[in-house]
């Protein structure tokens, strides 16, 4: 690989990764981490070029941001974070082809607020189920509700979703949003570390009491491992173990597959704004049963983009389709607030589609524990294999923020502390 055996391999240079080496370090302990791809961040990536402004492919919101480890070291680094509040009066929200009333956005806060109740009380007794068992189906905002919810917030419908996973991983203080992108921050944050890009792992053999990572650039022998890949790509097979990962780390792995968040994205023709304001959302009422609205943020910080978001299943069918699917499928969605013509005048030809699933380094964009697999994250969060010396980490490993930047580097940052402490 070139370069000498370092005490600890990091396999992957995401935001558990980054927080992994960077808590290495923090003991003394010599690493190398270990990146496929041709850049660190991971699910973290600000895109520069594509629409002439930062433009997040991946994660955006520092969510939770009191708790969120991230919070301080933007801060401390200089990055520009805008507070967005929970709900917000100037949101449209669109049923039947015209802005809901006053008492209309009332009774889908409410709706909201009693779906988010019902599962948390449904919770409380501790029995796993999906998530939409426990939650009200009948009311008129019901099924808008639970595509939020689960479809686009948590990138898997309800039904497949476990309860008490959902519940103990739910987001709900403070989120902050970075102006020159939260995969810059994350970027930053990986400067100094030793990094190998484009060094993808291919077997990882952990039989004696040392640890063999074998790719196609070579062999690098460790005292220690800290797997950062997504568990899409661990599902799959990206990586091979030798032996192969004990049943039960294996049947976590399984029973936290990764949902689908997907991101189109139009760039303005000129100066018209829609009317709309910066950060102006817009989403609207579910009709029907096959009815997956897409909702909207436009332009974000003032830029003279609109990012439309799709989850679940209708993002896993657009991926298959292809990018101008999505194209066609977001200038609709828009054509139902404005009109087809007005939408053609205010945004020009093209689209930005992000590509999580088909990209075979992640498969997906963030984890979600089927129904009966509340346990899941703990298992392999706790899992150490090879006395202790091979642990995982990621996004699906955190038992509370899961399926977060913030949740992801703590991950890291705790398996690198539970190996210093193995390694002595
Ligand atoms: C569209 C979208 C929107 C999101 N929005 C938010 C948000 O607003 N806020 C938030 O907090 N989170 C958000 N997330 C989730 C967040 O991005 C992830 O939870 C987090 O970045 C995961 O970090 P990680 O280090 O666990 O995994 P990753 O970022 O996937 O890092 C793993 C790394 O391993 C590498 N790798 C894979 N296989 C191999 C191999 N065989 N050898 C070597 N390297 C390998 C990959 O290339 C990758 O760089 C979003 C995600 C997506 C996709």
């Amino acid at each position: 690989m070139g370069t000498s055996d370092p005490d600890v391999v990091v396999v992957g240079a995401g935001a558990a990764g980054i927080g992994a080496a960077t808590t290495l370090a923090g003991h003394g302990l010599g690493c190398v981490v270990l990146e496929a791809g041709d850049r660190v961040g991971g699910r973290a990536f600000t895109d520069t070029e594509a629409l002439g402004a930062p433009f997040d492919r991946g994660a955006s919101w520092l969510h939770e941001a009191a708790a969120n480890p991230l919070t301080p070291l933007a801060r401390r680094l200089g990055f520009t974070l805008r507070d967005e509040g929970r709900r917000r009066r100037r949101d449209i929200l669109l049923l039947g082809g015209r802005p809901a009333t006053e008492a209309e956005h009332a009774a889908h806060a409410a709706a909201c607020d009693a779906w988010e109740a019902a599962a948390e009380a449904r919770a409380g007794a501790g029995l796993d189920m999906p998530l939409a068992a426990a939650v009200p189906q009948a009311g008129p905002w019901d099924a808008t509700v639970a595509h939020w919810f689960g479809a686009i917030i948590n990138g898997a419908e309800a039904d497949r979703t476990s309860l008490l996973d959902y519940v103990a991983t739910a987001l709900g203080g403070q989120n902050l949003q970075v102006a020159e992108g939260l995969g810059t921050l994350v970027a930053r944050l990986a400067e100094g570390l030793p990094v190998m890009l484009r060094t993808p792992v291919s077997r990882i053999r952990w039989d004696g009491l040392g640890i063999t990572v074998e790719g196609p650039r070579g062999v690098l022998r460790a005292r220690g491992c800290i797997v950062t890949a997504s568990t899409g790509v661990l599902a799959a097979g990206g990586i091979r173990f030798d032996p192969a990962l004990p049943a039960p780390v294996q049947a976590a792995i399984g029973g936290l597959p990764l949902g689908l968040l997907s991101k189109v994205a139009l760039r303005a023709a000129g100066a018209d704004r829609l009317g709309l304001p910066a950060f102006a959302r817009l989403a609207r009422q579910v009709e029907g049963a096959a009815d997956r609205p897409m909702s909207w943020m436009l332009w974000p910080f003032g830029r003279g983009h609109a990012i439309g978001f799709i989850g679940g299943e209708a993002a896993w069918a657009l991926a298959r389709e292809g990018p101008a699917a999505a194209e066609a499928y977001a200038r609709a969605e828009l054509a139902r607030y404005f009109g087809p013509e007005a939408v053609s005048l205010a945004f020009a030809p093209g689209a930005v589609v992000t590509r999580w699933a088909e990209d075979p380094l992640f498969l997906g964009a963030y984890s979600h524990a089927q129904p009966g697999q509340a346990g899941a994250r703990a298992v392999l969060a706790e899992a150490a294999l090879a006395g202790g010396r091979l642990r995982f980490a990621g996004e699906a490993c955190h038992t509370r923020y899961a399926g977060t930047v913030g949740g992801a580097w703590d991950s890291g940052a705790q398996a690198a502390r539970a190996l210093a402490a193995t390694l002595g």
